[in-house]
């Protein structure tokens, strides 16, 4: 049979390991997985998707060719909860259909030398037992590919058949997925996001963790342009595409780092910003129901991130503060930016409120009295309520996530 065409029905099999060791919440992750699939998949031909025996079944519309086939198995690899992706097929149960199947599911497997058969059934209703498929099947193979060699110790390819219920799934190509846990298994987080290589990356890590990811950016709005605000929507575009943003808050900021700017010695003045930010994080936090702020902060990578000054702003805030960075090497991170692809994005230039007002040698070792002694002297509270009043909201799409009802929300 020709590369790109099929009479058997195309599927993509996810595969899930973590989920399945939650015990009793299993089935509410297998949904929540499913919803986050189903979501991710409306741009093609898709016909249903459903849960089979542990496994997450995407069957595909008739007529779909190969290569689209691959593309809905990459785009499936990339939602937080995929453990594998398998592309191959659906057929009847029968061990004729069944070896023809696997025949065409190798054939679109790529380069192989070697192969062998894993057949299992999950119900004795069928009579014919995983040993004799592997063998009925094995032999159906070998004649259809005399010059590949049948091997049962690592074989360059594993041609699996699954009996499950009244069908049978066959498939050869599996692709590694990121792993994790759905999006909206782990609840809600707000994410500070800059225009920067690391806090998409962060944010991401907490979204394959299973939280819900509310993003805030602080602009340097009206003092700057609102450059940094279409690099953060063009981040978030990538994050939405499997599932991993829910919204993001921009804060036009720049006013408020005017005025500590001006009454704050320059030393603190980052670190008064910061704790000003994490307060408005907060705020948000509460109004979303998130339980946790998250950052790309990496130890050591910039003055405001030595074990003094992160200590100096966590004491701004009551919830726990989250940074999933902060033992990975800046060249780790940039790697998992290109792989993300927000690298290109977030290496574009733009002034943002890290830009502003910056003092030419920030305090590296900050004492939280002489913080709390130059913050007393600010209006800090009144500036949170205004500040909070004045965000702008955009929405992208994450099916696991519902806005406060008092929020109208808009793109
Ligand atoms: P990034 O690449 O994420 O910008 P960075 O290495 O530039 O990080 P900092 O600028 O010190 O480091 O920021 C540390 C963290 O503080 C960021 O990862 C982000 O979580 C948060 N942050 C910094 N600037 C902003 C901003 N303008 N809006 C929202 N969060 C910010
Ligand atoms: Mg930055």
């Amino acid at each position: 049979m020709r590369k790109g065409t099929s009479v058997f029905q195309r599927i993509c099999l996810v595969h899930y390991h973590e989920i399945g060791l939650k015990g009793h919440n299993r089935s509410s992750f297998e949904m929540r997985l499913l919803k986050n699939v189903e979501a991710m998949l409306d741009a093609y031909s898709i016909v249903t998707v459903r849960r089979i025996s542990g496994r997450i079944c995407v069957f595909i519309k008739e007529g779909t060719g190969y290569e689209t086939a691959c593309e809905i198995a990459d785009k499936l690899a990339r939602i937080p909860g995929t453990a594998r992706v398998s592309c191959g097929y659906k057929t009847e149960r029968d061990i004729d259909e069944m070896g023809r199947a696997a025949a065409c599911a190798m054939r679109e497997a790529g380069e192989f030398a070697s192969f062998k058969v894993a057949a299992r059934r999950n119900h004795t209703d069928f009579a014919i037992d995983s040993m004799q498929m592997n063998q009925l099947i094995g032999s159906i193979l070998c004649d259809a590919f005399p010059e590949k060699a049948v091997k049962m110790k690592d074989p360059d390819l594993k041609v699996c058949v699954e009996v499950v219920e009244s069908s049978a799934y066959v498939y050869a190509r599996s692709i590694r997925g990121v792993g994790g846990l759905p999006v909206g298994s782990s609840g809600r987080v707000m994410c500070l996001l800059s225009s920067g290589i690391d806090s998409p990356v962060s944010t991401w890590r907490m979204a394959r963790r299973g939280a819900i990811c509310i993003g805030v950016h602080f602009s340097g709005r009206p003092q700057t342009s609102s450059a940094s605000e279409y690099l953060v929507d063009d981040i978030a575009q990538v994050l939405e595409q499997t599932g991993c943003i829910a919204r993001v808050y921009v804060v036009p900021f720049g006013d408020y780092q005017r005025e500590i700017a001006g009454s704050v010695p320059p030393g603190l003045r980052v670190i008064m910003y910061r704790r000003l930010m994490f307060k408005v994080a907060e705020a948000l936090a509460a109004r979303e129901k998130a339980g946790a702020l998250v950052t790309g902060e990496s130890l050591g990578q910039v003055a405001s991130q030595t074990l003094e000054n992160i200590a100096a702003t966590d004491a701004a805030v009551s919830m726990p503060v989250f940074r999933p960075l902060i033992g990975t090497d800046k060249q780790e991170i940039i790697e998992q930016a290109q792989e993300l692809g927000t690298f290109d994005i977030s290496s574009e230039d733009a002034p943002d409120c890290c830009t502003l007002f910056m003092p030419r040698s920030p305090e590296t070792h900050a004492k939280l009295s002489a913080v709390m002694e130059a913050e007393s002297k600010l209006p800090i509270e009144r500036w949170i309520a205004e500040i909070v009043e004045s965000v702008e909201v955009r929405d992208y799409r994450c099916p696991a996530y519902k806005s406060p009802k008092d929020r109208t929300s808009r793109r």
